[in-house]
């Protein structure tokens, strides 16, 4: 589902060049639940960001969904990543002013040909699969980081992505409420077959996916 040959990452600035990924081979297969593990600065963030075609490689391929895209124009890209991709963050990214609903349809206003009607009925059951049907007016600020994180969940999933990419998904929760969001990814995996990436610095969470990927100074040691 995401293969990654030879990718290296080198951040260069006018004084410094830092290498924050090294020659990585990495393959997730479909339906695959994966977790990202090792110290802060080793690249995990940077690696999420590539296989999320939020940022290019300096060096490698990368394939998703058997689709090479190191070569796609931006457009076409930003396409294939609405299509195929939902993201998830450890502060939600949430736009405050927006209703939890209006939070939630966002991915689906890039789309073309999705109905107002279509797209409030997409949403609606989006957040019936993450448990907040009650919630669709409230906004963001009235929810807990749990529900927060829910509604983040909805929004990543309601345009059926086959790839969820999660940066610290638990990070900024207490363990009941991370356990409540581990939960419902653990789910979405079993139910619709979403193939998860997560970076995690939680041993505990990680250990509940189906493989631990451990770096360490940009590169996988295990
Ligand atoms: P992690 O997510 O594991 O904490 P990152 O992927 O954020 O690691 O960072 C890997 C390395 O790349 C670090 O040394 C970091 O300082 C560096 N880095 C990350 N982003 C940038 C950037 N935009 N410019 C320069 N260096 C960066
Ligand atoms: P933090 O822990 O600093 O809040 P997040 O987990 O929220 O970081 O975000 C992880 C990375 O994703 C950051 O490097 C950030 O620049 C990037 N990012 C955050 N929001 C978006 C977005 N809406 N679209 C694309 N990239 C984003």
């Amino acid at each position: 589902m995401i293969q990654l040959s030879n990718i290296e990452k080198v951040y260069r600035t006018k004084t410094i060049e830092t290498t924050a990924l090294n020659h990585i081979n990495l393959n997730i297969n479909k339906g695959e639940f994966v977790a990202i593990m090792g110290p802060s600065g080793c690249g995990k963030s940077t690696l999420l960001n590539i296989m999320g075609l939020l940022d290019t490689p300096t060096a490698g391929s990368i394939a998703i969904a058997n689709q090479p895209v190191t070569s796609l124009s931006r457009k076409r890209l930003a396409t294939f990543r609405n299509l195929k991709l939902g993201f998830i963050f450890q502060s939600y990214h949430l736009i405050n002013d927006l209703s939890v609903i209006d939070n939630v349809e966002l991915p689906l206003l890039y789309r073309k040909g999705i109905s107002g009607t279509e797209r409030r009925k997409r949403a609606l059951v989006a957040l019936e699969k993450v448990g907040l049907s009650a919630r669709t007016k409230h906004y963001p600020n009235q929810l807990s980081g749990g529900q927060r994180q829910r509604v983040a969940i909805a929004r990543a999933i309601i345009g059926d992505p086959e790839i969820l990419l999660a940066d610290e998904p638990t990070g900024n929760l207490d363990s009941a409420m991370g356990e409540e969001v581990m939960n419902l990814m653990l789910h979405l995996n079993k139910i619709d077959g979403t193939t998860i990436v997560m970076v995690t610095h939680d041993e505990q969470m990680a250990k509940k996916t189906q493989r631990i990927i451990h770096f360490f100074d940009g590169q996988q040691v295990s």
